[in-house]
Protein backbone atom coordinates (compact mmCIF):
# COMPACT_ATOMS: atom_id res chain seq x y z
CA UNK A 1 0.00 0.00 0.00
CA UNK A 2 1.22 3.55 -0.66
CA UNK A 3 2.06 5.25 2.61
CA UNK A 4 -0.94 6.77 4.30
CA UNK A 5 -1.14 9.10 7.26
CA UNK A 6 -3.31 8.84 10.34
CA UNK A 7 -4.04 10.86 13.46
CA UNK A 8 -5.46 9.19 16.57
CA UNK A 9 -6.75 11.29 19.47
CA UNK A 10 -5.96 10.02 22.96
CA UNK A 11 -3.41 7.59 21.56
CA UNK A 12 -1.01 7.05 24.42
CA UNK A 13 -3.01 4.54 26.50
CA UNK A 14 -5.59 1.78 26.19
CA UNK A 15 -7.50 1.39 22.93
CA UNK A 16 -5.78 4.42 21.40
CA UNK A 17 -2.37 2.90 22.02
CA UNK A 18 -3.53 -0.32 20.33
CA UNK A 19 -4.80 1.73 17.38
CA UNK A 20 -1.49 3.55 17.00
CA UNK A 21 0.37 0.24 16.88
CA UNK A 22 -2.10 -1.44 14.51
CA UNK A 23 -2.16 1.51 12.10
CA UNK A 24 1.62 1.64 12.08
CA UNK A 25 1.76 -2.12 11.39
CA UNK A 26 -0.69 -1.56 8.53
CA UNK A 27 1.68 0.94 6.91
CA UNK A 28 0.34 4.25 8.18
CA UNK A 29 2.56 7.07 9.40
CA UNK A 30 0.82 7.82 12.66
CA UNK A 31 0.47 10.91 14.81
CA UNK A 32 -1.38 10.72 18.09
CA UNK A 33 -2.52 13.21 20.69
CA UNK A 34 -2.41 12.98 24.45
CA UNK A 35 -3.53 15.25 27.23
CA UNK A 36 -1.98 14.33 30.59
CA UNK A 37 -0.04 11.09 29.97
CA UNK A 38 3.22 12.63 28.81
CA UNK A 39 5.40 9.72 29.88
CA UNK A 40 3.20 7.11 28.18
CA UNK A 41 3.15 9.25 25.03
CA UNK A 42 6.93 9.54 24.96
CA UNK A 43 7.31 5.79 25.50
CA UNK A 44 4.96 4.99 22.64
CA UNK A 45 6.62 7.53 20.37
CA UNK A 46 9.96 5.81 21.05
CA UNK A 47 8.47 2.35 20.47
CA UNK A 48 6.80 2.96 17.11
CA UNK A 49 9.02 3.96 14.23
CA UNK A 50 7.84 7.23 12.73
CA UNK A 51 5.08 7.81 15.29
CA UNK A 52 4.71 11.39 16.50
CA UNK A 53 3.09 12.51 19.75
CA UNK A 54 1.31 15.86 20.14
CA UNK A 55 -0.06 17.28 23.37
CA UNK A 56 -3.53 18.58 22.63
CA UNK A 57 -6.66 19.03 24.70
CA UNK A 58 -9.38 17.57 22.49
CA UNK A 59 -11.92 20.10 23.78
CA UNK A 60 -9.84 23.23 23.09
CA UNK A 61 -10.60 24.68 19.65
CA UNK A 62 -7.33 26.62 19.27
CA UNK A 63 -5.18 23.69 20.38
CA UNK A 64 -7.00 21.31 18.03
CA UNK A 65 -6.58 23.61 15.02
CA UNK A 66 -2.89 24.14 15.80
CA UNK A 67 -2.36 20.43 16.39
CA UNK A 68 -3.83 19.38 13.03
CA UNK A 69 -1.60 21.92 11.25
CA UNK A 70 1.48 20.62 13.11
CA UNK A 71 0.56 17.00 12.37
CA UNK A 72 0.24 17.69 8.64
CA UNK A 73 3.69 19.31 8.68
CA UNK A 74 5.27 16.50 10.70
CA UNK A 75 3.76 13.72 8.59
CA UNK A 76 4.43 15.46 5.27
CA UNK A 77 0.79 15.92 4.34
CA UNK A 78 -2.81 15.97 5.52
CA UNK A 79 -3.78 12.70 7.26
CA UNK A 80 -6.01 10.31 5.30
CA UNK A 81 -7.51 9.05 8.54
CA UNK A 82 -8.67 10.61 11.80
CA UNK A 83 -9.69 8.35 14.67
CA UNK A 84 -11.62 10.22 17.37
CA UNK A 85 -10.75 8.03 20.33
CA UNK A 86 -10.10 10.46 23.21
CA UNK A 87 -12.66 9.99 25.93
CA UNK A 88 -13.29 10.20 29.65
CA UNK A 89 -15.92 8.72 31.93
CA UNK A 90 -17.36 9.63 35.31
CA UNK A 91 -19.64 7.48 37.48
CA UNK A 92 -22.56 9.06 39.27
CA UNK A 93 -26.29 8.62 39.70
CA UNK A 94 -28.07 11.19 37.56
CA UNK A 95 -29.54 12.96 40.57
CA UNK A 96 -26.09 13.45 42.12
CA UNK A 97 -24.13 14.18 38.93
CA UNK A 98 -22.16 17.41 39.26
CA UNK A 99 -22.80 19.85 36.43
CA UNK A 100 -19.02 20.37 36.18
CA UNK A 101 -18.51 16.64 35.52
CA UNK A 102 -21.28 16.65 32.90
CA UNK A 103 -19.61 19.61 31.16
CA UNK A 104 -16.14 18.02 31.34
CA UNK A 105 -17.29 14.74 29.79
CA UNK A 106 -19.29 16.43 27.02
CA UNK A 107 -16.39 18.81 26.36
CA UNK A 108 -13.82 16.04 25.94
CA UNK A 109 -15.90 13.34 24.28
CA UNK A 110 -18.43 15.18 22.11
CA UNK A 111 -16.96 18.64 21.58
CA UNK A 112 -13.55 16.96 21.11
CA UNK A 113 -15.00 14.71 18.41
CA UNK A 114 -16.64 17.72 16.75
CA UNK A 115 -13.53 19.93 16.85
CA UNK A 116 -11.21 17.22 15.51
CA UNK A 117 -13.71 16.23 12.82
CA UNK A 118 -14.01 19.86 11.75
CA UNK A 119 -10.23 20.40 11.68
CA UNK A 120 -9.54 17.16 9.81
CA UNK A 121 -12.53 17.63 7.49
CA UNK A 122 -11.43 21.14 6.52
CA UNK A 123 -7.86 20.01 5.90
CA UNK A 124 -8.95 16.98 3.84
CA UNK A 125 -11.36 19.11 1.79
CA UNK A 126 -8.76 21.80 1.11
CA UNK A 127 -6.08 19.25 0.17
CA UNK A 128 -8.47 17.14 -1.93
CA UNK A 129 -7.86 14.10 0.28
CA UNK A 130 -10.66 11.51 0.06
CA UNK A 131 -10.13 10.55 3.67
CA UNK A 132 -11.89 8.66 6.38
CA UNK A 133 -12.95 9.58 9.91
CA UNK A 134 -13.72 6.91 12.49
CA UNK A 135 -15.34 7.86 15.78
CA UNK A 136 -15.04 5.60 18.80
CA UNK A 137 -18.46 5.20 20.35
CA UNK A 138 -19.73 2.73 22.93
CA UNK A 139 -22.72 0.59 23.88
CA UNK A 140 -23.91 3.92 25.32
CA UNK A 141 -24.60 4.97 21.72
CA UNK A 142 -27.84 3.03 21.97
CA UNK A 143 -28.43 1.55 25.44
CA UNK A 144 -29.15 3.17 28.78
CA UNK A 145 -26.35 2.46 31.25
CA UNK A 146 -27.08 3.57 34.83
CA UNK A 147 -24.69 6.13 36.39
CA UNK A 148 -23.33 7.16 32.99
CA UNK A 149 -25.71 9.99 32.05
CA UNK A 150 -22.94 12.35 30.93
CA UNK A 151 -20.94 9.67 29.13
CA UNK A 152 -24.07 8.21 27.46
CA UNK A 153 -25.16 11.67 26.32
CA UNK A 154 -21.72 12.22 24.79
CA UNK A 155 -21.68 8.86 22.99
CA UNK A 156 -25.27 9.21 21.77
CA UNK A 157 -24.20 12.60 20.43
CA UNK A 158 -21.24 11.01 18.67
CA UNK A 159 -23.62 8.55 16.98
CA UNK A 160 -25.66 11.43 15.53
CA UNK A 161 -22.59 13.56 14.78
CA UNK A 162 -21.24 10.62 12.77
CA UNK A 163 -24.35 10.62 10.58
CA UNK A 164 -24.46 14.38 10.02
CA UNK A 165 -20.72 14.51 9.26
CA UNK A 166 -21.15 11.63 6.80
CA UNK A 167 -23.91 13.58 5.01
CA UNK A 168 -21.95 16.85 4.83
CA UNK A 169 -18.49 15.45 4.10
CA UNK A 170 -19.61 12.78 1.63
CA UNK A 171 -19.63 15.24 -1.30
CA UNK A 172 -15.93 15.87 -0.56
CA UNK A 173 -15.23 12.13 -0.76
CA UNK A 174 -14.75 11.90 3.01
CA UNK A 175 -16.38 8.98 4.81
CA UNK A 176 -17.36 9.09 8.50
CA UNK A 177 -18.19 5.99 10.51
CA UNK A 178 -18.29 4.87 14.13
CA UNK A 179 -16.83 1.85 15.87
CA UNK A 180 -18.68 1.16 19.13
CA UNK A 181 -16.71 -1.17 21.40
CA UNK A 182 -18.15 -3.48 24.02
CA UNK A 183 -16.16 -4.34 27.14
CA UNK A 184 -12.49 -3.95 26.23
CA UNK A 185 -9.61 -4.84 28.54
CA UNK A 186 -7.54 -1.71 29.16
CA UNK A 187 -5.74 -0.40 32.26
CA UNK A 188 -8.67 1.95 32.76
CA UNK A 189 -11.35 -0.75 32.71
CA UNK A 190 -9.24 -3.05 34.93
CA UNK A 191 -9.40 -0.30 37.57
CA UNK A 192 -13.09 0.36 36.93
CA UNK A 193 -14.44 -2.60 38.92
CA UNK A 194 -13.22 -5.75 40.63
CA UNK A 195 -13.52 -8.70 38.26
CA UNK A 196 -14.35 -6.42 35.30
CA UNK A 197 -13.13 -8.87 32.66
CA UNK A 198 -14.80 -11.97 34.13
CA UNK A 199 -18.10 -10.23 34.75
CA UNK A 200 -18.33 -8.83 31.22
CA UNK A 201 -17.09 -12.10 29.68
CA UNK A 202 -20.01 -13.90 31.36
CA UNK A 203 -22.48 -11.49 29.68
CA UNK A 204 -20.81 -11.56 26.27
CA UNK A 205 -21.97 -14.18 23.73
CA UNK A 206 -18.39 -14.70 22.48
CA UNK A 207 -17.37 -15.48 26.07
CA UNK A 208 -14.61 -12.95 26.63
CA UNK A 209 -13.86 -9.28 26.82
CA UNK A 210 -12.25 -7.61 23.82
CA UNK A 211 -8.75 -6.25 23.33
CA UNK A 212 -7.59 -3.00 21.71
CA UNK A 213 -6.58 -5.17 18.71
CA UNK A 214 -10.21 -6.30 18.38
CA UNK A 215 -11.15 -2.64 17.96
CA UNK A 216 -8.34 -1.91 15.53
CA UNK A 217 -9.50 -4.41 12.87
CA UNK A 218 -12.87 -2.71 12.24
CA UNK A 219 -11.22 0.74 12.33
CA UNK A 220 -8.83 -0.44 9.60
CA UNK A 221 -11.79 -1.84 7.66
CA UNK A 222 -13.66 1.49 7.74
CA UNK A 223 -10.47 3.29 6.67
CA UNK A 224 -9.80 0.88 3.80
CA UNK A 225 -10.99 0.78 0.22
CA UNK A 226 -12.99 -2.32 1.17
CA UNK A 227 -15.37 0.17 2.86
CA UNK A 228 -15.26 2.76 0.07
CA UNK A 229 -19.11 2.83 -0.22
CA UNK A 230 -19.71 2.75 3.54
CA UNK A 231 -20.43 5.95 5.45
CA UNK A 232 -22.60 7.08 8.37
CA UNK A 233 -22.52 3.62 9.95
CA UNK A 234 -21.92 2.35 13.45
CA UNK A 235 -20.34 -1.07 13.90
CA UNK A 236 -20.64 -2.67 17.33
CA UNK A 237 -17.41 -4.45 18.19
CA UNK A 238 -18.69 -6.10 21.31
CA UNK A 239 -18.66 -9.91 21.06
CA UNK A 240 -22.44 -9.63 20.66
CA UNK A 241 -23.18 -8.22 24.11
CA UNK A 242 -25.19 -5.19 22.97
CA UNK A 243 -27.40 -7.36 20.75
CA UNK A 244 -28.39 -9.47 23.72
CA UNK A 245 -31.98 -8.90 24.86
CA UNK A 246 -32.73 -9.09 28.56
CA UNK A 247 -34.62 -12.35 29.10
CA UNK A 248 -36.33 -13.70 32.20
CA UNK A 249 -34.96 -16.91 33.65
CA UNK A 250 -37.89 -19.33 33.03
CA UNK A 251 -38.22 -22.76 31.42
CA UNK A 252 -39.79 -22.82 27.95
P1 LIG B 1 -8.11 5.34 28.31
O1 LIG B 1 -8.42 6.16 29.53
O2 LIG B 1 -6.97 4.40 28.35
O3 LIG B 1 -7.92 6.28 27.04
C1 LIG B 1 -8.52 7.52 26.92
C2 LIG B 1 -7.59 8.44 26.22
O4 LIG B 1 -8.22 9.71 26.05
C3 LIG B 1 -6.30 8.67 27.01
O5 LIG B 1 -5.19 8.39 26.22
C4 LIG B 1 -6.36 10.16 27.38
O6 LIG B 1 -5.09 10.81 27.28
C5 LIG B 1 -7.25 10.71 26.29
N1 LIG B 1 -7.86 11.95 26.77
C6 LIG B 1 -8.59 12.17 27.88
N2 LIG B 1 -8.93 13.47 27.96
C7 LIG B 1 -8.40 14.09 26.88
C8 LIG B 1 -8.41 15.41 26.39
N3 LIG B 1 -9.04 16.42 27.04
N4 LIG B 1 -7.75 15.67 25.25
C9 LIG B 1 -7.11 14.69 24.56
N5 LIG B 1 -7.07 13.40 24.97
C10 LIG B 1 -7.71 13.12 26.12
O7 LIG B 1 -9.48 4.56 28.02
P2 LIG B 1 -9.89 3.51 26.88
O8 LIG B 1 -8.74 3.14 26.03
O9 LIG B 1 -10.64 2.44 27.57
O10 LIG B 1 -10.94 4.35 26.03
C11 LIG B 1 -10.66 4.88 24.74
C12 LIG B 1 -11.96 5.21 24.03
O11 LIG B 1 -12.74 4.02 23.89
C13 LIG B 1 -12.85 6.21 24.78
O12 LIG B 1 -13.48 7.06 23.85
C14 LIG B 1 -13.87 5.32 25.45
O13 LIG B 1 -15.07 5.99 25.69
C15 LIG B 1 -14.04 4.23 24.38
N6 LIG B 1 -14.59 2.99 24.88
C16 LIG B 1 -13.84 2.16 25.68
C17 LIG B 1 -14.38 0.96 26.11
C18 LIG B 1 -13.61 0.02 26.97
O14 LIG B 1 -14.19 -0.99 27.41
N7 LIG B 1 -12.31 0.23 27.22
C19 LIG B 1 -15.75 0.56 25.76
C20 LIG B 1 -16.43 1.51 24.92
C21 LIG B 1 -15.86 2.65 24.50
P3 LIG B 1 -4.28 11.29 28.58
O15 LIG B 1 -4.13 10.03 29.42
O16 LIG B 1 -3.02 11.81 28.04
O17 LIG B 1 -5.15 12.31 29.27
Amino acid sequence: MTEKRAIVTGGSTGIGRGLVKALSDAGYRVAFTYHASTEAAETLEAEITGARAFQCDAGDADQVAACHASVAKALGGVPDLLVNNAGIQTWSPLLDLAAEDFDRVIRTNLRGCFLNTQAAGRAMRDAGVAGSIVNIGSGCNKLGFPRLADYAASKGGIEQLTKVAAMELGPHGIRVNCVAPGAIATDRTAEEADGYADKWAALTPLGRVGTPEDVAGPVLFFASDAAQFVTGQTLYVDGGVFSRAPWPDYDL
